[in-house]
């Protein structure tokens, strides 16, 4: 089909014109379709029948350019591509962490996926302090299995530069290496923060060492192919209940750092964290939730650590350090230093890639609605110095931790 943008009435005629996707509703007249708005870059549609409320389906629509902006922002469609690949892809190495693809169409840049009905996105209930047992444990199942399993310490080298070939996406690298690692700290005309914290915006823009750290992080995100990120892993991309985790949204995603979607998921914890010291007076509901951050924090870090590691012992079989490599008097034990050395580093990367996505929150072009939907600009200001002075230490001394602790002692030193 040639590409055209869809819309309330031509959205269900195209899910019912391909059986495979029409087979989802038993009374198809009584299918109707409504846009949900909180997309940034794409059109999101929920496809649900009135008859059987619980069929439903949502539909993914790239456009040529940034929604959120407009037409005068071209944007590559071939975004939607990444997301179906990256989804599917999910879909084999983490059964169950991710939304099932029914049907995906190049040309009109379109994914068809399953409706998570009793799924909200996380940022919001964190913001109301609601706490989610499992999630640590889902997510670091998630991240283990498609990090590792999409590293050189899993495949071959041919099938992984065969799989890192399908994910060249340079339009949407170049939006997270001028957003995140550049503009933030320099003039930039999309650039906004709180007047209130103008000083501490200028003095960030100056610091030396922090400049030169980033530098050196930009240069990571750049320039390591390790696995296949997510690359936009806030919590806004993660879809949860109690009892279920999926991650959503992969479109960033290519063969980039590993920590920087581990480090995603931490910087946005750790501002949900110093948000309640606006959002949350009460304060023994504040530090019980605080402490809730924490234990999620440290437990997502050691169960990644640990299923990382353990995927590692099992199945030794890519490129990097192939088993006869090892096959010497003492060869077991330089393995496991070798694993210990190779998860230190994602540790630090973690904390020195995530820092950067935090402290661009609060002076770049996007803030997160944790912190920007503190309505008083004292208040506002006293989190996001809060969440500036964590970024900055853990960017100037992520490359000394030796554990999650030292990332996590940081936080509370800083409140
Ligand atoms: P964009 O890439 O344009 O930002 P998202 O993939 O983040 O779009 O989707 C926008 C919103 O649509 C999400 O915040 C979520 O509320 C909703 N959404 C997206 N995918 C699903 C899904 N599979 N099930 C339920 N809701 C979804
Ligand atoms: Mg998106």
């Amino acid at each position: 089909m040639e590409y055209q943008i869809l819309d309330t009435t031509t959205v269900v005629a195209y899910v019912l014109n391909n059986a495979e996707t029409a087979s989802h509703f038993r009374d198809p007249l009584s299918v109707k379709a409504r846009e949900i708005g909180d997309g940034n870059l794409n059109l999101v549609f929920i496809l649900q029948s009135e008859t059987f409320p619980q069929e439903a389906l949502i539909v993914k629509q790239a456009v040529p350019y940034l929604r959120v902006v407009g037409e005068s922002w071209p944007l590559s469609r071939e975004r939607m591509r990444f997301e179906a690949q990256a989804l599917m892809l999910y879909e084999q190495l983490a059964p169950g962490l991710a939304p099932k693809v029914f049907a995906y169409e190049e040309a009109m840049s379109i994914v068809v996926m399953e409706y998570l009905i009793e799924h909200q996105v996380m940022r919001q209930p964190l913001v109301a302090r609601q706490k989610f047992p499992l999630f640590a444990e889902h997510l670091s199942t998630f991240l283990a299995n498609v990090l590792f399993k999409t590293s050189d310490l899993y495949l071959t080298g041919l099938a992984k530069k065969d799989l890192q070939s399908r994910f060249i996406n340079p339009h949407l690298c170049k939006i997270q290496e001028d957003f995140v690692f550049s503009n933030p700290y320099m003039e930039s005309p999309e650039n906004k923060h709180n007047p209130l914290i103008t000083d501490e915006v200028s003095a960030v823009r100056q610091n030396v060492e922090l400049k030169l750290a980033i530098a050196n992080l930009k240069e990571k995100f750049m320039t390591q192919g390790q696995a296949l990120i997510h690359s936009d892993l806030h919590t806004g991309s993660i879809m949860v209940n109690p009892a279920d985790t999926r991650i959503i949204d992969p479109e960033f995603s290519f063969f980039g750092p590993m920590g920087y979607d581990i480090g995603a998921v931490m910087s946005n914890l750790m501002m949900n964290y110093m948000s309640h010291f606006a959002h949350t007076a009460d304060a023994e509901q504040r530090e019980a939730h605080q402490g809730y951050l924490l234990d999620t924090m440290r437990s997502l870090w050691n169960l990644f650590a640990f299923k990382f590691d353990a995927l590692w012992v099992r199945a030794n079989t890519g490129e990097l350090v192939p088993e006869l490599y090892w096959q010497f008097e003492g060869g077991e034990q330089a393995f496991a230093r070798y694993r210990e050395r190779y998860i230190r580093q994602i540790l630090r990367d973690t904390f020195g890639l995530g820092a950067c996505e935090s402290l661009r929150r609060m002076m770049g072009l996007v803030t997160v609605w944790d912190v920007g939907s503190i309505e008083n600009a004292e208040a506002r200001a006293s989190v996001e110095r809060r969440i500036i002075r964590v970024s900055t230490r853990w960017i100037l001394e992520h490359e000394s931790f030796m554990s999650v602790e030292d990332a996590l002692r940081i936080v509370t030193e800083e409140v």
